[in-house]
């Protein structure tokens, strides 16, 4: 996701978390099997709403149904499959996950608080549930819809840690479902942590652990360091194959998971957590930037030569010309 968008989340990092868009093409339809229920079998069974159940998702959009909530059933099955293949959030005995589709941009603004021109979705993990803006989705393109979709359903997920009174903090939040939904680990992102380390002016990462900083670059360094730094944490610190592998670990809800959380909670531990990060990402930050240098640095002679090559090229045909001028 773009960082335009992530920004956007901001705004309501305190209750919500969110994801957001750029235009994209259109949505195709939906095509696997699920079962509509009817309004009495669903929790909360709301007349005013119509409900279609999915193996792990209950779904519901105001009435009248102008939405075909079997495509986002469908996109959210599919994009939990992303994140982490046959996990069933029904067996902790939490239930399914609880999706409200908005059909247009007033209701998405209504339910969320958001922009709903450039916010595609937005969980709220507090309440349990995800806001999906249907418009926006369905124009966005496939990859897009499944990145922002897993997005927030890592946030939803992580929500229901330890029956929702875990403490997960906002690095964590947020490093998890950048990187679980393929985001946080461009060559931008290593370029603008590699300055940031240079030049002494990294986050620390005790400042991310309840709110993100306001300021368009701020808060995108804060998104990249909440990335690079779950990845140490996972792979570096507490030796997990993938980041995927310890959210895997975290919603299996086990004591042990929450003492871990507890302990990524604990000050001095986080201080030596990223000290040792730091340490580490200094060495592959200076990489990054010899790396990137030097690539410009070939870039510019690559130009220079062709440049150069282009004048030769004239000056000789030019020379030609006159000898022929001359010849004839
Ligand atoms: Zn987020």
């Amino acid at each position: 996701m773009t960082r335009r968008i992530s920004i956007l989340a901001l705004a309501a990092i305190a209750v919500a978390f969110s994801a957001t868009i750029a235009p994209g093409a259109d949505a195709s339809p939906a095509s696997r099997e699920d079962k509509p229920t009817s309004s009495t079998t669903a929790p909360e069974a709301d007349a005013s709403f119509t409900y279609r159940e999915t193996p792990r998702f209950l779904l519901r959009a105001p009435q009248p149904d102008r939405t075909d909530l079997r495509f986002y059933g469908e996109l959210c099955e599919n994009a939990l499959d992303l994140l982490s293949p046959g996990f069933d959030p029904t067996r902790s005995g939490r239930g399914p996950i609880d999706v409200r589709v908005s059909p247009d941009e007033r209701d998405f603004a209504r339910e969320t608080g958001m922009n709903a021109a450039r916010t595609l979705a937005v969980a709220f993990p507090g309440r349990g549930y995800i806001v999906l803006n249907a418009p926006a989705l369905s124009r966005a393109d496939p990859a897009e819809r499944f990145g922002v979709v897993g997005h927030e359903l890592v946030h939803l997920l992580l929500g229901r840690v330890g029956g929702g009174r875990a403490k997960v903090p906002l690095w964590l939040h947020e490093g998890l479902a950048q990187l679980l939904s393929g985001e946080g680990e461009s060559t931008g992102d290593a370029i603008r942590l590699a300055w940031a380390g240079l030049l002494g002016r990294r986050i620390a990462i005790k400042d991310l652990t309840d709110t993100f900083p306001y300021g368009e670059s701020s808060a995108a360094l804060a998104y990249t360091e909440s990335a690079s730094f779950t990845r140490h944490v996972a792979t570096e610190g507490l030796f997990f194959e993938s980041p995927r592998e310890f959210f895997e670990y975290l919603l299996s809800n086990s004591r042990q998971a929450r003492e871990t959380l507890t302990d990524l909670n604990d000050q001095a531990t986080l201080a030596q957590l990223e000290a040792a990060w730091r340490s580490h990402s200094k060495m592959s930050g200076r990489i990054v930037l010899i790396l990137t240098s030097s690539g410009a640095i070939w870039g510019a002679i690559v130009v220079l030569f062709l440049i150069a090559y282009v004048r030769k090229r004239r000056r000789e045909k030019r020379v030609i010309e006159d000898w022929d001028a001359w010849e004839r």
